[in-house]
């Protein structure tokens, strides 16, 4: 079955032509495989005060259905209205509209569990958060929409199973960085084929830089209004649309809940606390990052609340029965400047001063509070920057990034003690933002390698960013020559299947060969795999590199 090209939504949105009904219609045929008689709505077409006779200028679901945040017995479900979703309203102008809700057992909906109405306003850019309760936990159930005459696609979830009950095997995938300009998202197209629990994003979901015409979508034209950087409310809501019409990331949100935590981009790169580290005054600086929060919880299917101002809890915490207890952190609300300016310094006394912060206190006495209490079997941070020391060998000597958690070494240390002093059960941490698959230990003293290895770290490259990238790089030589706990690499853009169980962690990196052309295949680069009881990562099974083998890159971007 042909796709409908993202290129030929857009283009005929610009000129004003309808969007084509048929993206929605495929998309639920992909997923159900039902036939288009499995269709007809039981639901009444609702009256609406923002659509003629329920019609809309055009299909409102443009952006596609989403889930996430999944507890024992409740998941939450988004969507947006967006007939015209380039437009800063998504052609929505005004209206309040009543959108209809459905969680059924079964594809076809013949068994519906829950339904209701939300509203969707324009306060919200007409985008819907429904907390469905009272579900049943470790069940798939499928939800749908519907606004005035129109319904949208159907997305498949799972409820959590219920915190401490036996679970024997959970899969889930994990994903970051997706600069929508770098290439295509053919990695979601395969990660959506993948027979998921849930999945986790770690950030970089948008850039916050112009949508130039270089690298992997050379062929889309956009409106002048994506020429420049995000800077306010509209500009954010506007590259959310963007990014959300692509088919392959409606797909991967329609197949599984998401758990998300934002990286820098979401607001600018590498700012931190109230600074973007180029000396724009903090009070200027929080009206932006408000505006980007903004945008980024009316866009996402988060439990939490709206944000207050420049101030959105994100960080939170995810069970899943007495398997995995995820800790999902925020690095960048919270956290003191980066030492030294940034960069990589050889030199930095700053970075060793126990009274700077990523976390901020409230949200490392939660972290540590919650390591104490856990149960779970393994225990796992869900973050953005790596944990691990990453040296680099530079003109200068050894030098360490300022930008990571090697920036801010106490802090990591306090988690490394309750690590041991709490004899945190199989601690891993799950990082993004650096578009590589990296993976090795953490270890007590990263300085001596003869330290106890304390747990294990999974660096997740990117969907996107980067291009296509290369099985091996200069830096990754650098990183993996000079950092003796790191034991993976590769510098392509895919996502991470992983598959644990009571006796072990499993990690399929799972490498697409190029982005700048669609149709990529999938493959898994490498397996990786942590043992109960047993800190650290073993490669179990390594393939063939697909793709490009060797490129040149020097400098992480992130
Ligand atoms: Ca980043
Ligand atoms: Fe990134």
């Amino acid at each position: 079955m042909s796709r409908p090209g993202l290129e030929s939504i857009i283009n005929s949105s610009r000129s004003g032509e309808r969007v084509p009904r048929s993206l929605s219609r495929r998309s639920f045929m992909a997923l159900s495989g039902t036939s288009a008689a499995a269709l007809a709505f039981n639901l009444p077409d609702v009256a609406s005060a923002g659509t003629r006779a329920g019609r809309f200028q055009d299909y409102p679901f443009s952006l596609g259905v989403a889930s996430g945040d999944p507890l024992p017995d409740s998941v939450v479900l988004w969507t947006r209205l967006a007939p015209e979703p380039l437009s800063s309203s998504g052609g929505m102008g005004d209206a309040r509209v009543p959108v209809q809700w459905q969680v059924a057992e079964d594809e076809n909906f013949a068994q519906v569990v829950r339904s209701g109405i939300a509203m969707a306003h324009r306060e919200v850019v007409h985008s819907v958060h429904v907390d469905v309760k009272g579900l049943s936990p470790g069940r798939e159930y499928f939800y749908r929409f519907k606004a005035g005459r129109e319904i949208s696609p159907v997305g498949r979830t799972k409820t959590a199973p219920e915190p401490g009950s036996t679970t024997t095997t959970l899969r889930f995938a994990a994903a970051a960085c997706q600069a929508w300009y770098d290439g295509y998202y053919t990695a979601y197209r395969h990660l959506a084929d993948e027979d998921l629990d849930f999945v986790l994003h770690l950030g970089d979901y948008l850039y916050e830089y112009s949508v130039w015409t270089r690298g992997g979508r050379p062929d889309v034209e956009l409106p002048d209004k994506y020429d420049r950087v995000t800077m306010t409310l509209s500009d954010y809501r506007d590259r959310y649309a963007l990014y959300k019409l692509d088919p392959d990331l409606q797909a991967a949100h329609a197949a599984a809940p998401w758990i998300v935590s934002w990286d820098d981009h979401e607001v600018v790169n590498n700012y931190m606390g109230d600074t973007d580290h180029r000396g724009t005054p903090p009070e200027e600086f929080l009206v932006r990052r408000a505006n980007a929060y903004r945008a980024y919880w009316e866009h996402q299917p988060l439990r939490v609340p709206a944000p207050d101002g420049p101030d959105m809890r994100l960080y939170r915490r995810f069970t899943f029965g007495d398997l995995i207890e995820f800790n999902v952190l925020d690095f960048h609300q919270y956290g003191d400047a980066f030492a030294c300016g940034g960069g990589v310094h050889v030199d930095c006394e700053e970075r060793l001063d126990p009274s700077r912060t990523i976390l901020g206190d409230a949200q490392e006495t939660w972290l540590l509070d919650g390591l104490s209490r856990s149960s779970a079997r393994w225990n796992v941070l869900a973050q953005q920057r790596m944990m691990s020391q990453l040296m680099r060998e530079t003109d200068a000597g050894l030098a360490i990034p300022m930008t990571y958690w090697d920036g801010y070494q106490p802090a990591r240390d306090r988690i490394f003690n309750a690590f041991q002093d709490f004899g945190v059960s199989n601690p891993i941490s799950l990082s993004g933002d650096l578009h590589r698959s990296v993976a090795g230990e953490l270890k007590e003293d990263f300085d001596d390698p003869d330290s106890a290895t304390i747990g294990s770290e999974y660096e997740i490259s990117s969907i996107s960013s980067g291009e296509d990238g290369s099985d091996i790089d200069r830096f990754g030589e650098n990183i993996m020559r000079s950092n003796a706990h790191l034991k993976f690499y590769n510098s392509q853009r895919g996502y991470v299947r992983f598959t644990a169980t009571s006796d072990e962690w499993r990690a399929d990196y799972r490498i697409v060969p190029y982005v700048r052309e669609e149709d990529a295949p999938v493959s898994t680069r490498a397996s990786l795999l942590t043992e109960d009881g047993r800190p650290g990562v073993e490669i179990i099974d390594e393939n063939e590199p697909q793709g490009t083998l060797y490129g040149l890159e020097e400098d992480p971007a992130d």
